[in-house]
C-alpha cells in the first residue's frame, strides 16, 4: 500500500501481539480483507477509542507499515450495533459469519457488495424485533458464495442439462456444484421445489427480507444441508459455522 487509505470496515479477528500490540484482520469495503498492525491497542483499550470490537461499523485508516504489515493508524466507531451485544445467538451468528468471512475472502480482495450485506446482516440481527438470526446467516452465506462465484447451478442437470419443474425436488452435488437428475446418477444433497425458490430468493437483492420471514424447518435443513458441504468442498477443510 502506497499511502494511507481511508476505509468502512467490520473487525474480523484480532490477536494479541506482544506486550502492547494487537494483529487485527478487517473486512474493509475498498481493500477487502486486511491484516494489520495495531500498535497500542492492547496496552491501551483508549488508543483505538473502543472501536476494535467485533459488530461495529468502523471507520478506519490504514497506512503502510514498517515491517511486512501495514499499520492501523486511526479507527473510530462510525455505528454501534448495541442491541446485538445483548443477545447471544445473535452474536453467536454474527460471529459464523464473520468466520466465513474471514474464510471466504482472499487478502485485498474489494467485494463492495458482500461489504454492504454485511452491513445489512449485523443490523438485521441489532433490529428490535430480530427473530431468525440463524436464518440471516445462511441467507448470507448464500450471497457471499455467489461473491465469491461458486454459487451452484439449480436450474437444470450439470450432465444431461435438463431443467426439472419449479416443483420438482432436486439432487444437489456440492464437490461438482450443480444438480444432478436421478437418471443421471442423482446426488446426495434433497433440495425441494420450494427450497430452491427460497434460494433463488437469497440470491437477489431481495435476499434480506427472504431471510428475516420464518421458513420451514425442512427449508432450513435442507439450505444449511447444501450450504455445509459447498463451503467444505471450496475451502478443502470441515467448516463448523453453518
Ligand atoms: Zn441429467
Amino acid at each position: 500500500m502506497g499511502s494511507a487509505e481511508r476505509t468502512r470496515a467490520f473487525l474480523l479477528r484480532s490477536v494479541d501481539f506482544g506486550e502492547a500490540d494487537r494483529i487485527v484482520t478487517l473486512f474493509t469495503e475498498t481493500v477487502g480483507k486486511v491484516s494489520v498492525m495495531a500498535r497500542g491497542a492492547r496496552s491501551s483499550r483508549r488508543r483505538f477509542g473502543g472501536a476494535l470490537e467485533p459488530f461495529s461499523l468502523i471507520d478506519v485508516e490504514v497506512a503502510p507499515g514498517r515491517g511486512q504489515l501495514d499499520r492501523l493508524s486511526a479507527a473510530r466507531i462510525e455505528r454501534p450495533f448495541v442491541r446485538l451485544l445483548g443477545r447471544l445467538t445473535h452474536m453467536r451468528e454474527g460471529g459464523y459469519a464473520l468466520e466465513a468471512i474471514r474464510a471466504l475472502l482472499p487478502e485485498r480482495q474489494p467485494e463492495p457488495r458482500l461489504f454492504t450485506a454485511l452491513i445489512d446482516f449485523i443490523g438485521a440481527l441489532d433490529a428490535p424485533e430480530c427473530a431468525t438470526p440463524r436464518q440471516l446467516k445462511l441467507g448470507l452465506l448464500v450471497q457471499a458464495i455467489a461473491v465469491m462465484g461458486f454459487a451452484p447451478q439449480l436450474d437444470r442437470c450439470g450432465v444431461c442439462k435438463r431443467a426439472p419443474t419449479h416443483e420438482q425436488a432436486v439432487q444437489l452435488h456440492p464437490a461438482r456444484g450443480y444438480i444432478v437428475c436421478r437418471s443421471c446418477g442423482g446426488a446426495r444433497v434433497l433440495l425441494s421445489g420450494r427450497t430452491r425458490a427460497l434460494w433463488s430468493g437469497l440470491t437477489s437483492e431481495g435476499w434480506l427480507l427472504a431471510a428475516s420471514t420464518p421458513w420451514p424447518d425442512q427449508q432450513v435443513a435442507q439450505v444449511s444441508d447444501a450450504l455445509k458441504p459447498l463451503l467444505e468442498c471450496n475451502l478443502e477443510r470441515s467448516v463448523s459455522f453453518v
